[in-house]
């Protein structure tokens, strides 16, 4: 089982790439695949699963107790036979929810949640508070391979860089390794170019450049991922060239993070906003 962490910061794409990268392992290579979403908006898994609002595991804790929290109750499958578990969080205002990411990861292990027959179990975690609770699944080594969701944007390159920054500061001990920058694209200027250049700074490959495309946006309406909604569409073909890239991907390293005058020399050579 190959157990991945997609990292990035809120608003970037991380759910909806890393449900339409499950649903195209699923439906193109027929792959075994689960999600646990660690973000406490609980949205990580709401297309695959077809918009049903699912118990997290907090939820469940706090209202039945942590000897009433079942797989049956937490787990639910989806579009391609995708195994979908969400972290939720507290109540807002209340507690930590970089906290629950470590009950409910620790939970799931203890009740084994993360059957053996997995090919993939993804972790889709937030990525603008580099707290322990979200850098849990790498200070752990839950999650051995990290991919960073990003697009030319300012926040989004300073948050993939703290990401980094994370990942480097465990990568010894835990055996993480980044696999690659997703560029999500928020159509920005010389976006391919921005991204490669930071890459090639982190010593890591941009694994993909996915579009973007209104056919997200029609895809999620209908409550599904663009591979169940139009899988012969170039944005499909886009998640599932993805897919393909990472089954085969042999680039594994430990980032080395820019310091402040690096990403400053990126930001003003490219005229980042
Ligand atoms: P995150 O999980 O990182 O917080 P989401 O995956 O929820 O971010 O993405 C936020 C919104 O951006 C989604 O609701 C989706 O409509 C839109 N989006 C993400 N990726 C694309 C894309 N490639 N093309 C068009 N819209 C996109
Ligand atoms: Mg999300």
């Amino acid at each position: 089982m190959r157990k991945i962490g997609i990292y990035g910061k809120g608003g970037i794409g991380k759910s909806t790439t890393t449900q339409n990268l499950t649903a195209a392992l699923a439906h193109f290579y027929d792959k075994n695949v689960m999600i646990h979403g660690c973000d406490p908006k609980a949205d990580a898994t709401r297309i695959i699963l077809g918009g049903m609002g699912q118990a997290t595991v907090l939820d469940v804790l706090r209202e039945e107790g942590e000897e009433n929290v079942t797989l049956d109750k937490v787990v639910k499958t989806g579009f391609g036979g995708i195994r979908c578990v969400e972290s939720g969080g507290p109540e807002p205002g209340v507690g930590c929810a970089g906290r629950g990411v470590i009950t409910a990861i620790n939970l799931m292990e203890e009740l084994g949640g993360y059957p053996d027959e997995l090919d993939f179990l993804f972790f889709d975690v937030l990525g603008d508070v580099v707290c322990g609770g979200f850098a849990m699944p790498v200070r752990e080594g839950k999650a051995e391979e990290i991919y960073v969701v990003a697009s030319g944007e300012m926040m989004a390159l300073y948050a993939a860089n703290n990401i980094c920054k994370g990942m480097a500061k465990y990568a010894q001990r835990t055996g993480v390794r980044i696999g690659g920058i997703i560029c999500n694209s928020r159509k920005v200027d010389k976006e391919q170019d921005i991204i490669e250049e930071f890459c090639e700074k982190l010593g890591t490959q941009m694994i993909m450049f996915i579009p973007r495309d209104n056919i997200v946006q029609k895809a999620e309406f209908n409550k599904q991922t663009v591979v169940e909604f139009d899988p012969e569409h170039e944005q499909a073909q886009a998640y599932k060239e993805l897919a393909r890239r990472i089954m085969e991907n042999d680039n594994f390293v430990i980032p080395k993070p820019l310091s402040m005058p690096e990403l400053e020399e990126l930001v003003v050579k490219y005229g980042i906003v």
